[in-house]
């Protein structure tokens, strides 16, 4: 791929983690893809590429938007929940899924489209006036423009605004280390539990995802919860789903939450059905013989799937109905209100009132 990155171009920043390669190239070591450029070259994402012999991200401050939503639709049930959330995304990504549902963002070739130039004091700054008690990034995956990423986290902190990554977890071992050290939460994708389907439908690979998880939950104190979505035909057989959630509960332990969620047909996964309900609950009933204990369904309407349950005595703590919080019955620090039992999360202070409203919102020039 040509590239036509210029260097006075203010988006265009130098970046980490890249090493030269003795035939003259260089390696990006960003994320397990491990791009080897020539100069003048972009890596698969788009947005990072080899310039002035070394590489550069060339999306820092452009974003393809703002949102306010609630913090539910990340998905994560466990921090600060009925909160709002201030989300954006740039442009780019470093899978390439066949069925991805922002792809007109994340495989956009056309950087210069993105609509708001916001630097981070300008994002954290527009999350504290507009009452979000974080900032998401979301919508393409924030490995692939880390530089931006912990720039914005490190502003969010310095104003008490939290920081929230919405990722594959396709990252390599030192640009992880980085990243989540200035975030304080995160959802994982995770794909599906073959390696076949990660190199089939979104060329990539499922140990690179694993460590992630691993190191998420026993290297760091960043909250983090994990999504499934499930695809009707490759992703979703009894002896899959049971695989991961033994996988998750051996090696995460039984109180990272697991959202199961509908696939609808995109981009080139059209020729596959949406998800029937049944699949979701059906994956839900797996998960939680398996031991895992904070099970969800997504992106449908499902009393039983939305509900957080005591783990200690049965009481329902908190009902959702898609993003809305109903029911609920946890302290401000997060505790059963019958029994006391904590609840695994992110609590602090009584829950928000976001609801499900989805806020456009626009800071070019703010
Ligand atoms: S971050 Fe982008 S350029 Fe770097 S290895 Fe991954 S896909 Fe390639």
């Amino acid at each position: 791929m040509t590239a036509d990155i210029s260097l006075q171009d203010p988006s265009t920043v130098p970046g980490r983690f890249w090493h030269r390669l003795g035939d003259g190239r260089v390696q990006c070591d960003v994320c397990p893809r491990e791009c080897r450029l020539h100069e003048g070259q972009r890596g698969l994402c788009f947005v990072r590429g080899r310039v002035d012999d070394q590489v550069v991200l060339t999306s820092y401050g452009r974003s393809s938007g703002f949102c306010v939503d609630p913090i539910e639709k990340k998905p994560l049930n466990h921090f600060l929940p009925g909160s709002a959330v201030l989300s954006f995304g740039t442009a780019g990504c470093n899978l390439s899924c066949r069925f991805c549902q922002n792809w007109d963002i994340s495989k956009s070739r056309e950087i210069d489209r993105l609509s708001d130039a916001a630097g981070p004091e300008d994002i954290a700054a527009a999350a504290q006036r507009l009452g979000c008690r974080s900032v998401a990034m979301t919508y393409n995956d924030p490995t692939v423009f880390l530089e931006y990423a912990v720039d914005v986290a490190d502003a969010c902190r310095a104003r008490g605004v939290r920081s929230v990554l919405v990722t594959a977890g396709y990252v390599g071992d030192d640009a992880r280390r980085e990243l989540y050290a200035h975030v304080d939460a995160a959802n994982v994708d995770l794909k599906a539990f073959t390696d076949a389907f990660y190199r089939r439908v979104s060329a990539a690979r499922l140990q690179p995802v694993l460590d992630t998880l691993v190191y998420l939950r026993h290297e760091t104190d960043v909250w983090f919860e994990i999504t499934t979505l499930l695809i009707p035909g490759h992703n979703d057989s009894d002896a899959e789903i049971g695989a991961e959630c033994a996988w998750i509960a051996e090696n995460l332990g039984p109180d990272v939450p697991l959202h199961f969620t509908a696939f609808h047909p995109d981009f080139k996964m059209r020729d596959v059905p949406p998800t029937p309900p049944a699949t979701l609950t059906r994956a839900r009933r797996i998960a939680q013989d398996s031991g895992l204990r904070f099970v969800y369904t997504g992106n449908v309407h499902d009393a039983d799937g939305g509900r957080t349950t005591c783990p200690a005595c049965g009481e329902a703590l908190v009902e959702r109905d898609w993003y809305v919080i109903g029911h609920y019955r946890l302290t401000d620090d997060g505790r059963c209100a019958s029994c006391g039992t904590a609840v695994p999360g992110r609590f602090d202070g009584p829950v928000g009132r976001w609801g499900a409203r989805r806020l456009p919102v626009f800071l070019a020039g703010s």
